[in-house]
Formats: C-alpha cells, sequence, structure tokens
C-alpha cells in the first residue's frame, strides 16, 4: 500500500513537473529517487535491516567462539547459550556447515540473530535482539510439476539419461512398470511420457523427486497408463493403476487354464513306481483339462521360447521381467511366436499331450531368478484394484491427467532433448 501511494504521488509529481516544465530532462529525476531496494528474505527475516554475515562452521569453531569473533561479551555469550540450549543443542553445529549472523545496522554492528543450517531444508534461529528466542524452521520447498517424454532409443534408463532425467525418476518409471513391460525387450519406437514432481528449496535449490504422478508407456505400439492413487487415505500410500482401475503390479494368475485340476503339484520329493519308486522331482504344477483347452499366459510378457523338445514336447517360455519367466509344456500346438509380447490372460497354445505325458494336461513352471520354484509357496506381489467404491472416484481423479498426458509432445525430431515444461503448485 505504501508503495502504490508513492508510485502514484510520483507520477502525479512527473505530471505536474512537466506540465510546468517543457524540458525534456526533467522526467529522468523523480524516477531515479524510487529505486528501492528489492526485499531480500530469508530465514523469515529482510535482510535489509541487517549487516548480514555469511560463513560456514570451522572445524573447532563453537557458537561462543563465533560471537566472540564478533564482540559479543563473555557474559552475554554464556546468556544467550544458556538459553538456546534449552531448545537446541549448540553442540551439535557441525564443521561446513553454514550459517549466518544478522548484525544491526549501526556503527556498532552488534550480532543480534544467529541462524545455523543443519541442512538444505531445516535451519535454527536463535535471536537474541532483546529477549533470546530459539527456534527451529524449515525453508519453504516447493514442488513443481514437471513433464517429460521420449522414445526409446537403447534402455528406458539411456533414454532418459541422455535427456537428463533424474536417476531416480528412470529407477520409479521402471518400477511402476516392472509388471507390465519388459524393458530388457523395449523395441525402438516404444515411447513414454510422465507427469512427475520434483522438490526445490525456496524455488531453485533441486532436492530431490516427489514422485510420478502419471505414466504413459508405449510398448509395441499397445497403451500403457500408469495413475497414482491414494486408495488408502490413512497412510496416503498411493499405487499405480491403469486406465480401466487396475494395479499395474499385476499377480500371475492362478492357473494357466480357467479350466482344469491340478494333477499333479510341484515336488522336489517326488517318486514314481514307473520308473522303480525313483527319484523324479517335478519340477512344475500340473493342470489336467481336455484337449484343446486354451492355455493363458499368466502375466505380461515377451515369448522368449516357443517351441518342441524331448519330454516337454511343445512348449511356450515366457518372460516377464527380469526376475520371473514362467514355461508351459505339453501343448497339442503352440499359439504364439518367440518374440511376440503377450498380456496376461492371452491365449498362448492349447493342452495337449506332446513330450512325456499320461494324459492331456499342461505342465507350468514357474522361473524366479534362473530357478524353478513352486509358485503357490512363492511371495508373489499381489494385484489389489481399486476398490469398487473408489472407481467412480478414480476416473474423475485420472481425467485431467490423461488429457496432460495426451498432450505432452514427442520430441521427434531430437531424441535427446526433451521439452520440460512445468507449472508451479505450492505446497
Ligand atoms: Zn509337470
Amino acid at each position: 500500500m505504501y508503495q502504490k501511494s508513492i508510485v502514484v504521488a510520483l507520477l502525479l509529481g512527473v505530471i505536474l513537473w512537466s506540465c510546468k516544465d517543457e524540458e525534456t530532462e526533467i522526467n529522468k529525476a523523480p524516477f531515479q529517487a524510487y529505486i528501492e531496494p528489492v526485499e531480500l528474505r530469508e530465514f523469515g527475516f529482510n535482510l535489509n535491516d541487517y549487516v548480514v554475515k555469511k560463513d560456514t562452521i570451522r572445524s573447532g569453531d563453537s557458537f561462543g567462539a563465533i560471537l566472540q569473533r564478533h564482540n559479543v561479551d563473555y557474559s552475554k555469550i554464556y546468556e544467550i547459550a544458556e538459553s538456546a540450549k534449552k531448545s537446541y543443542d549448540i553442540r551439535k553445529l557441525r564443521a561446513g556447515n553454514p550459517y549466518t549472523l544478522l548484525l544491526a545496522k549501526d556503527s556498532l554492528q552488534t550480532p543480534q540473530c544467529f541462524i545455523y543450517q543443519e541442512n538444505n531444508v531445516d535451519y535454527v534461529v536463535i535471536h537474541f535482539a532483546d529477549s533470546i528466542v530459539t527456534y527451529k524452521e524449515k525453508k519453504p520447498v516447493t514442488v513443481v510439476t514437471k513433464e517429460a517424454s521420449g522414445e526409446i532409443n537403447g534402455s528406458l534408463s539411456v533414454t532418459m539419461d541422455a535427456q537428463g532425467l533424474p536417476q531416480s525418476l528412470i529407477g520409479e518409471m521402471a518400477d511402476i512398470y516392472a509388471w507390465t513391460i519388459n524393458f530388457w525387450k523395449l523395441q525402438k519406437g516404444d515411447k513414454f511420457k510422465i507427469i512427475y514432481k520434483q522438490r526445490y528449496i525456496e524455488d531453485s535449490i533441486y532436492a530431490g523427486l516427489d514422485g510420478i504422478d502419471a505414466a504413459y508407456f508405449q510398448h509395441k505400439g499397445e497403451d500403457f497408463y500408469a495413475f497414482k492413487f491414494v486408495t488408502d487415505t490413512l497412510t496416503k500410500k498411493g499405487d499405480f493403476f491403469d486406465e480401466k482401475a487396475k494395479s499395474l503390479k499385476r499377480a500371475f494368475l492362478k492357473a494357466p487354464v480357467n479350466f482344469g485340476r491340478i494333477s499333479s503339484r510341484y515336488n522336489l520329493n517326488r517318486r514314481i513306481a514307473y520308473y522303480g519308486y525313483a527319484l523324479r522331482p517335478h519340477k512344475g504344477t500340473d493342470f489336467a483339462a481336455p484337449i484343446g483347452t486354451p492355455i493363458l499366459a499368466t502375466a505380461n510378457g515377451t515369448v522368449v521360447e516357443s517351441t518342441q523338445r524331448g519330454g516337454n514336447g511343445k512348449y511356450v517360455k515366457i518372460k516377464h521381467s527380469d526376475t520371473y519367466s514362467t514355461q508351459y509344456l505339453h501343448m497339442r500346438n503352440q499359439a504364439v511366436k518367440k518374440g511376440q509380447f503377450v498380456k496376461q490372460g492371452d491365449v498362448i497354445g492349447y493342452v495337449g499331450m506332446t513330450g512325456n505325458t499320461g494324459g492331456p494336461h499342461v505342465c507350468y513352471r514357474f522361473w524366479k531368478n534362473g530357478k524353478q520354484v513352486d509358485p503357490f509357496k512363492e511371495k508373489l506381489p499381489t494385484s489389489e484394484s481399486i476398490p469398487n467404491h473408489l472407481v467412480v472416484k478414480y476416473q474423475d481423479f485420472i481425467k485431467p491427467l490423461r488429457t496432460q498426458l495426451d498432450n505432452i509432445p514427442y520430441k521427434y525430431q531430437n531424441e535427446t532433448t526433451i521439452e520440460q515444461g512445468y507449472s508451479i503448485t505450492k505446497n
């Protein structure tokens, strides 16, 4: 208000002045008088009100020694220290950490305030201009929403890294899609878009990734949306779901056939009469089903084998992630080819009796880190879709995010640089 009225008064002055005098030089004078220093705020103080001394704690330095160097007498230092230590242990000052001293703007330059920065965000203020007040504060953290997009050229991490995107973002992106997309099988032409948040201290100092809000991946021509949504308002824990409100952390289907029964479980100690009760470990789970029953991929992945070999007969092997693969034996015939990307529930073949088998069944083998394990005993990621009562809320929530994602352009002309538009939201 004060400044506004001055400006008005000045403008008025200028006008009046120019009315009185035609000389062109005249206008300059009043404007020069108006240049006021911009208010420089830090730690909640207007730094223009003080002589500001910024330094770092030296090794062997102490709160007392610093004040002493600025001519504060012992008794005063003692008084301040005694009062301050009730709320902050001033012996904790670490060498190398920055501090700021605010001195009175007079000839004596008496210290009035000591501010110690524990880290980029947290600081301690010991104010002793009048009474002694000690308190801890945090610098304001700004959360900035950013967008990124790109076309895969090499691996996802190489592509994202080439764009200068932070490692933490690459890691979170890989986590989100770990169950949906096999990052080892990315194809040239696959694309991604991300809406994410970054934290900044006082609008400028990068303070880490705040997380991904939404992402899109186009893999082998298929769309994979991911939206972060909080289903548990108590814990505020969010998870990623697709446009149909289904979790991206897809568990494996319980069985590769919709109809049938388990005829033989995974059993490393199996002995078979036919072989004279010799140890014949069974490293799969047999699902007996009529010949021709469709066999389904239990999770998204890439077909790494579709062939016929010895006792396995005709089989398909799917790689789901770096960790997991599944294999389906004794097929009558396969429905997929090597290299093909399949989604959970896709038909990959039909139940048959090829290879060593006494009857029509699919022997389902579950590979973890190159070893065959019993999927029924493994702790596999659960797939919790959004509860029914939240689906409408979820759909409303993702609508603007999806529009935003869809409108992020790709930088085809230059795959290594990216437009990173951003809007600011203050938290
Ligand atoms: Zn089997």
